[in-house]
């Protein structure tokens, strides 16, 4: 089976699945045990704080672990809604995650101020944005298209004028640069888009913060709960790796691909074209065919890979990501969103490219075979 949805989640690196056996077998206690054989727990989980917070060149206090990014999400937008004061009003891409987009609604109801995004799907700077609201919320990469946002001219306008910025940097982590990301307030990112656990990731957030969660001292008191430290060595073990292979990791087998498949299935339409996107991400809208009935033969030949929007994944309406982008109901339901991971190598992409042409074929024979039953009933 070859996987193309490294977006959805990522295989647990080798790696990182020794880190977390090695601590579930060695340092099980709960690092806030008062006896000394917990001590041992309590100083992993503090060199894990470190080692985190030196990659991203952050102060330790500023990191909180905790279950991933829909928790980090949801906690800053209740943070927002705790500090801010009752009238403030909050500018959110439109382009979020859900996790965001519904805190936000939940928080802020009417009091959010949409950042929408051009026809590739950025969100260029707006500073006229900065005079009307009391903070900013926009993610670094986005999920389905891969396009890539100038968080970090948001992030120095936001500095400038010291409203407080919040990065959903969950699909950027481990496969862009981290440099920078220092510069936003709070940073949301989650081990299992880069080779770590499910159910562990970090919010960055400024010191004195209360990430959310009450009923325990834990992280400093900013978010309760006992933490998952083999889950946090595993998410670091695989952080590093990642870090370290991302320098090798180029665009060049999305591009070639995409050449290759808008020439042999011409009507193909990449979207995002235009902009910076993450070089494992391409979001295409296939000339004809439903996003489901492309999954389900793709699969049958061997390929995993998503729609990106939970509308032709069967989960709800059409995706706001593509709305916003202005894209229309009917080809956001031919929509196929790929995403490869570290080690997809050139022959991947096209074997991908193969098997693509190849269903095409055979959707078209399915569509011919379902005519001719019409006609003979
Ligand atoms: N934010 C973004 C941009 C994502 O892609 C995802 C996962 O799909 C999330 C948040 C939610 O992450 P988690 O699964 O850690 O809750």
């Amino acid at each position: 089976m070859l996987y193309f949805d490294y977006n959805a989640t990522t295989p647990l690196l080798p790696r990182a699945k020794a880190a977390w056996l090695e601590a579930t077998e060695q340092h099980w206690l709960n690092p806030s045990s008062p006896y000394r054989a917990a001590a041992a727990a309590h100083v992993r989980l503090e060199e894990a704080r470190k080692r985190l917070a030196a990659m991203f060149d952050v102060d330790p206090r500023r990191v909180v672990f905790n279950s991933g990014a829909t928790e980090g999400n949801n906690a800053v937008f209740a943070g927002f809604a705790r500090t801010l004061g009752a009238n403030a009003r909050v500018a959110v891409g439109a382009t979020e995650h859900p996790s965001g987009i519904e805190a936000a609604r939940f928080y802020f109801q009417g009091r959010i101020d949409w950042l929408k995004p051009d026809v590739c799907g950025v969100i260029e700077l707006d500073p006229s944005r900065l005079e009307k609201n009391a903070a900013v919320s926009l993610m670094a990469a986005n999920n389905e298209t891969g396009v890539l946002h100038p968080w970090q001219d948001w992030a120095a306008a936001c500095r400038e004028r010291g409203l407080p910025m919040h990065c959903d940097a969950s699909q950027w982590i481990g496969k862009m640069p981290l440099e920078g990301l220092a510069a936003c307030d709070y940073v949301t990112g989650c081990a299992h888009k880069f080779g770590g656990p499910k159910g562990v990731g970090f919010l960055f957030v400024p010191e004195g913060f209360a990430a959310g969660l009450l009923g325990g001292a834990q992280e400093r008191g900013q978010r309760a709960g006992t933490e998952d430290l083999a889950g946090i060595l595993a998410m670091l073990a695989a952080l590093e790796w990642s870090e370290s292979q991302r320098l090798n990791c180029s665009s060049r087998g999305k591009e070639h691909f995409l050449k290759g498949l808008q020439a042999a299935l011409p009507g193909v339409e990449v979207l995002g074209a235009g902009a910076a996107t993450l070089w494992n991400t391409a979001q295409i809208v296939m000339p004809e065919f439903q996003s489901t009935r492309w999954i389900r033969a793709l699969e049958k030949e061997g390929f995993l890979l998503s729609a990106g929007s939970a509308c032709a994944t069967g989960k709800g309406g059409p995706s706001h990501v593509l709305a916003a982008m202005g894209v229309d109901g009917q080809k956001a339901g031919r929509t196929l969103r790929i995403s490869a991971g570290w080690e997809t190598s050139a022959e991947d992409w096209q074997a991908l490219l193969e098997a693509l042409v190849k269903c095409h074929r055979s959707l078209k024979q399915e569509a011919v075979d379902d005519d001719s039953q019409v006609i003979s009933i």
